[in-house]
């Protein structure tokens, strides 16, 4: 009997679970799962960590798959038909990569004044700054583009000053993005409306702001805009490739070149998620789309079948708009894939009953991951 082909997944967010499901079970299949810690983290928490109305590990997971081997480690080097893990080479038949975006690090200036995260840990770690600021502004700075999930920022704003009226804080709350307009690649109208939604929740949106990546990462305040007297900065970082994959991007971007199955230059390396130069959001739908499809590239390469998968992913994004209650935007590509196949756009308005839905996507998540406990 001949040896199983062996897969490696790199990544436990959406894309690298999506990949590693639809490997798994797969007779003469093994797939192995590297993931930092043996742990996942629910990035959508972020903002409910920064305001200090959650704690990280309530938006964090051990990973445990049925049939899967996790390891829980972090890939260090990938080179043509081999992958380093904890000092040993691994020569698997493919690799998937999911390691999503890195963000960098951004220093305190002399003052204290900037705090910069784009995930629940990170948001921990400010959330007491955060909450000390009682009085005055505090300015929500986008170093760049891309970054994940396109209207969170907005809604991280939103939270921020509907949390403010509601404690009867004189704050105020200024969004400084390079964009001259919002989620621009969808269209304007959404972003019309996101504009609409910041200005109701009294947050003060200022477009086409001139931020200099590497002085914000300094820990300076960075652009050419009038942003003087913020008392509390809070920046997107500038968003990076995974050092894994620094060897696959070219100059323009941090994203990595992929054909239609996610395959990239380099044989049997495919990329997928965030990490991937896709034409869809950075959002949980197109990662998890893309994970699954090179999967199905995998297997049909190994002379294996498996199920169709959609022709196109369908992003679904909340847009936390404070007080509890969230909006939601629904994008669909009925006439094929961007930039060709224009969006199809549905906006849910903010309502109280739509953090049930919050909650549930959050328990969906933690489900993917964690099935080998309930078997
Ligand atoms: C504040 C916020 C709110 C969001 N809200 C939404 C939303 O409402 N809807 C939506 O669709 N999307 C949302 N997103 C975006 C969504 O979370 C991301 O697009 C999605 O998680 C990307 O999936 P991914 O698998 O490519 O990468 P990630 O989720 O970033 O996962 C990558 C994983 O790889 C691991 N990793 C990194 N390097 C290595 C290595 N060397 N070895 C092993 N593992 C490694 C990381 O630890 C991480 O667990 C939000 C994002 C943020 C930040």
């Amino acid at each position: 009997m001949s040896a199983a082909a062996l897969v490696v997944v790199v990544g436990a967010g959406p894309a690298g679970i999506a990949a590693t499901r639809h490997l798994r079970g797969q007779d003469g299949i093994r797939v192995v799962l590297v993931v930092p810690e043996g742990r996942a983290e629910y990035l959508a928490g972020t903002l409910a960590v920064a305001t200090g109305d959650a704690r990280a590990d309530q938006y964090r997971a051990c990973v445990e798959l049925a049939g899967v081997d996790v390891v829980p480690a972090r890939a260090e080097a990938i080179e043509p038909g081999m992958i380093r893990i904890e000092g040993s080479w691994l020569r698997p038949q493919a690799i998937i990569a999911a390691p999503g975006l890195a963000l960098d690090l951004v220093g305190s200036d002399a003052s204290d004044r900037i705090v910069g995260f784009w995930d629940p840990t990170g948001a921990e770690v400010a959330a007491p700054r955060i909450g000390a600021v009682e009085r005055g502004v505090i300015d929500v700075v986008i170093t760049s583009l891309p970054y994940r999930c396109p209207p969170a920022p907005y809604g991280l704003a939103m939270r921020l000053a509907r949390r403010a009226r509601r404690f009867d804080q004189p704050l105020r709350v200024r969004l400084f993005t390079p964009e001259e307009h919002p989620l621009a690649a969808l269209g304007g109208t959404l972003g019309d409306t996101l504009l609409a939604d910041c200005e109701e929740a009294g947050v003060d949106v200022r477009l086409g702001a001139r931020i200099a990546p590497d002085a914000v990462a300094e820990g300076a305040s960075g652009d050419a805009t009038d942003r003087d007297g913020a008392d509390l900065t809070i920046v997107i970082p500038r968003h990076r490739t995974s050092p894994l994959l620094a060897d696959l991007v070219d100059s323009i971007g941090p994203l990595v070149p992929v054909d239609s199955r996610f395959a990239t230059e380099m044989r049997g390396v495919f990329v997928v998620g965030d990490a991937a130069a896709s034409p869809y959001p950075r959002a949980v739908d197109p990662a998890a789309w893309s994970g699954t499809v090179a999967a199905q590239a995998v297997l049909s390469e190994l002379g294996f079948d498996r199920t169709p998968i959609p022709a196109a992913p369908a992003p679904d994004c909340f847009v936390d708009h404070g007080d509890g209650t969230y909006g939601r935007i629904r994008i669909t590509y009925p006439d094929g894939p961007p930039p060709a196949g224009r969006p199809s756009i549905s906006v849910d308005p903010p309502a109280p009953a739509q953090v049930n839905d919050f909650e549930a996507a959050y328990r969906s998540w933690l489900a993917l991951r964690t099935d080998a406990r309930t078997r």
